[in-house]
């Protein structure tokens, strides 16, 4: 990684580590062992002391997944997913927009916190947060007049549902549920994974299409008496490939390079075309998802997107990149204080509820403590 990220080295954002370590496998200077291809990963120069102490829960992994010791051994490591950057599309409130009562926060969700979900490194705060924010709207709903329930719709929902399921068990189709999972698996490993390009997403997308139909032929073996992981995964798998689909789709359409989508045909993030949310329906029967586009309001952000920091400078602005970014420059000028200047530039507060809209205080800030004295700061420098 100091070769490749020289400032950074590893500790560059997640992104960019898993392509430089793509590229390096890909060039042939991977290594293979009982794990496949893979790059080392050595932090036996931290000493045993911190692995065992600081660092116990990557020792953990180590031994229980792979039975190694990386105080005494090299880790083999490769990128693999690691966030789902997508979810439910929610308002302020973590409630969905097109099915009343539906709520999402935390991975599951694409909620506004921290605008696209996610390219930064606070997801768990986000979930700490949002679980805080959306927990108590959920149950105001559920206390409010508007949560009656149809128990007509609730009943012809599982009748629909354990029909479905006892005719998976009944019926001896030819597909193999575990054949369908593994294609899934590898079409998305190796069309939608780290570099994607036009031909391997139209691929992908042909390729998961007919396992979505193949999924109306399943035949289980199994034999379904007792816990059945083979009928679970039969039932899940035509949702996975729908998701699958609107992955693969999405990324097909969107013609340029952001974060972890990095298209070798479209190398530039273009902020004049893609400053936006693609959002997927799947309308009863189609064979493919409906996308749609919402578009980010740079002006409403404190933060208008520029240079990362990684590669080359090149990306394509928004036509109001500019203005946004002098008018933040001029509002951290105008206002010394900083929920002035978050008031100024985004004015949200009137969304959180009334007991939240306080202050938040900073340790060593107002007099509450000496940035150089944790002790005086009631050892909260921890
Ligand atoms: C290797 C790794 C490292 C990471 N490092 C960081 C980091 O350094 N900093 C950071 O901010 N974020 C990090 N993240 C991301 C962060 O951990 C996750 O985004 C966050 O934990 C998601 O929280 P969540 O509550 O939304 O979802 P989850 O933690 O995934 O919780 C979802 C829960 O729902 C349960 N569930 C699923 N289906 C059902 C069902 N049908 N019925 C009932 N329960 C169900 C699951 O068992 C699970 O417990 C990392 C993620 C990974 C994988």
């Amino acid at each position: 990684m100091p070769d490749y990220e020289p400032e950074k080295a590893e500790l560059a954002s997640r992104d960019v580590v898993s392509r430089h370590m793509e590229s390096h496998i890909n060039k042939g200077l991977g290594a293979t062992s009982r794990f496949g291809e893979h790059l080392w990963l050595d932090i036996r120069l931290l000493g045993e002391d911190h692995i065992n102490t600081r660092l116990r829960e990557v020792k953990e992994i180590c031994q229980y997944f792979l039975g190694i010791d990386p105080a005494r051994e090299l880790i083999p490591v490769r990128p693999a997913q690691h966030y789902s950057m997508g979810g439910i599309r929610t308002d302020a409130h973590g409630q969905s927009g097109t099915l009343k009562g539906l709520f999402a926060c935390g991975e599951a969700a694409c909620w506004d916190l921290h605008g696209f979900n996610r390219l930064g490194g606070n997801s768990v705060a986000e979930t700490v947060v949002a679980g805080m924010l959306v927990g108590e709207s959920m149950a105001d709903f559920c206390l409010g007049n508007e949560a009656s329930v149809d128990t007509g719709l609730v009943r012809e929902f599982f009748e629909r549902e354990q029909a479905a399921l006892d005719n998976l068990r009944r019926r001896g189709g030819a597909q193999r549920v575990t054949a369908l999972n593994a294609a899934m698996q590898s079409a998305m490993t190796r069309n939608v994974g780290i570099y994607r390009d036009a031909d391997g997403l139209q691929a992908a997308v042909a390729e998961l299409g007919s396992l979505l139909e193949r999924c109306a032929d399943i035949g289980l073996q199994s034999g379904g008496h007792g816990a059945d992981p083979e009928l679970v995964l039969a039932y899940r798998l035509p949702r996975m490939l729908k998701l699958a689909l609107c992955v693969a789709q999405g990324a097909l359409n969107r013609t340029e390079s952001r974060g972890a989508h990095c298209r070798l045909d479209f190398p530039e993030r273009d902020d004049s075309q893609w400053l936006n949310r693609t959002l997927a329906r799947w309308p009863a029967g189609a064979a493919l998802p409906q996308l749609r586009y919402e578009a980010l309001d740079i002006m409403a952000m404190e933060l208008p997107p520029a240079w990362r920091g990684y590669g080359s400078r090149d990306f394509i602005p928004h036509p109001q990149q500019a203005q946004r970014q002098r008018e933040v420059e001029t509002a951290t000028e105008q206002y010394g204080n900083r929920f002035e200047r978050q008031e100024a530039l985004m004015p949200y507060t009137h969304l959180l509820p009334e007991r939240y809209r306080s202050h938040n205080a900073r340790l060593f800030e107002d007099g509450q403590g000496d940035f150089n004295d944790p002790e005086a700061a009631g050892g909260a420098a921890e």
